[in-house]
């Protein structure tokens, strides 16, 4: 009996141990993360034309500075995105004032700071900022003109989700069922050229398969998927990335930015998610509502809490342990989306404060010190640093 005392005060205050260890890392250590929907967030909730938004205070979402202060996040990227239903016209404005938007942001909370290079996060790291980099989602803000790959990157614009939820000029997307180009565009071709040649990241997640098989073929630099996880969590989800893709963008040493999301790191929370969608959307038909009603958000959360629909930690820690035991540790960072996923996030992963406790699962399953390190920002600030080598403007 003593014996089983002792071991279990033994085994108590490893855990706590490695707790505080994780504490410690995430202070220690830069955390990036690929994909954080905060700008959308704020227009959603009307403050797009705001110039003083006090992140300190506006605790609404997942993301604001004290949650990203307490779970040690120093690197987020600002998604710039663009919903599939704007024209291009609607696009390109609406990247410009979501772009407007981040630096009213950056300008009004003493926090944040630019960043355009993984130099940039260091310096701010050093100097206690949290660096607030931009990626857009969905290349139709590019309209016809592949001059814009430049005009967004000159705006501090670092990575292109090619596509979102549907088709668009440059590819195919993996939510849509029709597939115009069977890939990529004709025009899609020379915007990948032409991001090459900029050092503007490519950003494969969203792309069908095929257009994601387009862009491997051609690109001279190693792409992200900003947030996606291994398909073989979650069968049939073309929006992850199956294991031949994993071991494709490991050959062109890109990396995998890991989606938190229940229904991209686990097969029951993607069904059950379906399920509610489904569910939601014919209720909203029946009552005829519009998406953006109130009533519609309620309705599936009543749904939502019915069906308890949540993943947990662990499966984006298997999410992480399964493209490492493909690859190895070279090839996997974070991609949150949060603020993007509504109530999706799993259980011990709410929202931005939560990154020692993923830091705490990756201690307890063994990766050392160096292999976090990779993880938090080490893997996606090489793909940057090369994709910023050897410009040619
Ligand atoms: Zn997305």
């Amino acid at each position: 009996m003593k014996k089983i005392i002792i071991l279990i005060i033994l085994l108590t205050s490893c855990i706590d141990k490695m707790k505080d260890q994780a504490q410690k890392l995430s202070k220690e250590i830069i955390i990036a993360d690929g994909h954080i929907d905060l700008p959308y967030r704020l227009h959603k909730e009307g403050l797009i034309n705001e110039k003083n938004i006090n992140l300190a205070v506006n605790s609404s979402g997942d993301f604001d500075i004290p949650k990203a202060k307490s779970g040690g996040l120093d690197s987020p990227f600002m998604s710039i995105y663009i919903p599939s239903d704007k024209s291009e016209n609607e696009a390109f404005k609406l990247a410009n004032s979501l772009i407007e938007l981040v630096k009213n942001i950056i300008e009004s909370n003493e926090d944040f700071e630019y960043a355009s290079s993984p130099q940039d996060v260091i310096d701010n790291f050093k100097n206690q900022k949290i660096s607030l980099p931009m990626g857009m989602e969905n290349g139709s803000a590019i309209g016809e003109e592949i001059k814009n790959v430049k005009v967004f990157f000159d705006k501090g614009i670092r990575y292109i989700t090619l596509t979102h939820a549907k088709n668009n000029q440059i590819c195919d997307s993996s939510y849509d069922e029709e597939r115009k180009w069977g890939g990529l565009s004709e025009f899609g071709k020379k915007i990948i050229y032409e991001m090459n040649n900029i050092g503007m990241m490519i950003d494969v997640s969203h792309v069908s398969d095929d257009a994601f098989f387009d862009i491997m073929k051609i690109t001279s630099k190693p792409v992200i998927a900003s947030h996606s996880s291994p398909r073989f969590l979650t069968p049939g989800f073309e929006r992850n990335v199956s294991d031949e893709m994993i071991k494709l963008i490991s050959e062109n040493n890109g990396v995998i930015l890991v989606n938190f999301g229940s229904s991209f790191v686990n097969n029951n929370s993607n069904k059950l998610y379906n399920e509610i969608d489904t569910e939601v959307e014919n209720w909203r038909l029946k009552n005829k509502y519009e998406i953006s009603n109130s009533k519609v958000l309620e309705y599936r959360e009543l749904l939502i809490k019915d069906k308890n629909p949540f993943a947990d930690i662990d499966d984006v820690l298997d999410a992480i342990d399964h493209i490492n035991n493909l690859v190895g540790d070279n090839h996997i960072g974070f991609g949150s989306d949060f603020d993007g996923l509504g109530n999706s996030l799993p259980r011990g992963l709410k929202n931005a404060s939560d990154y020692p406790n993923l830091i705490e699962g990756l201690l307890k399953r063994g990766y050392s010190k160096e292999s976090i390190e990779k993880i938090c920002y080490k893997n996606f600030f090489r793909v940057w640093e090369t994709n910023l080598q050897n410009r040619q403007i």
